[in-house]
């Protein structure tokens, strides 16, 4: 059993995972800033709260994971001094708003209404002092830890770290959350969309395209063997998410 001293994973789990109250309806959450901090309202409780390894959301200082769930987008209101908000990168999958002064993140949007997840908010309930949010249930993109400058050798300690926490380890999103794209994937593949309505929509991988929509032809191509099916999921799923 690997050694899991010292083994860092986030401030809000390091100490032992609270427990959510099953009747809390939201709350406030700001940034870092001491002067004008940017706030914002999430009306609603969270869910798929979890850890995350990947090198696009935000994570506080000294971190290794960052915390993120979501939460229906029409829950989201920005409060006081949105003027700081900006959006990181305006085509990535997911518009993450940040502090332009203190760098954190307050929600990350989707606009393409073909995503998975749109109509979801991401959000790091940490940045709120109100009790009661949802408790981290899974650990995200694990390996992902490796890109942001963490030694392999690690792995064995904060694989192990996170067991011990109860926030199962995973090297993509939980299997609930993987369900929901295949089905949403394969919806798409049965039913799809005129040419172009699909044409508009943007961020879906040039693969994907080709693969739902092949050429002008009656007959439905083969399907692909199910090692290409897999590598042109896993390039899909970069594409969701950016990560
Ligand atoms: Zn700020
Ligand atoms: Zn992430």
């Amino acid at each position: 059993m690997a050694n899991t001293e010292n083994v860092l994973i986030h401030p809000a789990v390091d100490n032992g995972i609270k427990r959510d109250s099953s009747d809390f309806s939201g709350g406030a959450l700001s940034c870092h800033c001491t002067n004008r901090p940017v706030s914002i309202r999430v009306g609603a409780q969270t869910a798929h709260n979890h850890v995350c390894g990947c090198t696009k959301c935000w994570k506080p200082d000294g971190a290794i994971f960052s915390m993120v769930a979501v939460v229906s987008r029409d829950a989201v209101e920005v409060l006081e001094n949105g003027d700081k908000l900006h959006v990181i990168n305006k085509d990535a999958p997911i518009q993450r708003y940040a502090c332009r002064e203190c760098g954190v993140h307050m929600y990350g949007r989707i606009e393409n209404k073909d995503h998975p997840f749109f109509g979801l908010d991401f959000v790091h309930t940490e940045l709120s002092k109100d009790k009661g949010w949802s408790a981290p249930e899974f650990a995200a993109f694990v390996s992902s830890v490796i890109e942001s400058g963490v030694d392999p050798s690690r792995m064995d300690g904060i694989r192990a770290r996170l067991r011990e926490l109860g926030l199962t380890p995973y090297d993509t999103l939980s299997p609930p959350l993987m369900d929901a794209i295949a089905t949403h994937a394969a919806k798409r593949q049965t039913k799809p969309a005129p040419a172009q309505t699909r044409q508009s929509a943007s961020p879906v991988p040039a693969e994907a395209k080709q693969s739902a929509s092949p050429a002008p032809q009656r007959t439905p191509a083969p399907a692909p063997p199910a090692q290409e099916s897999r590598s042109i999921f896993t390039r899909l799923l970069n594409k969701l998410f950016g990560r």
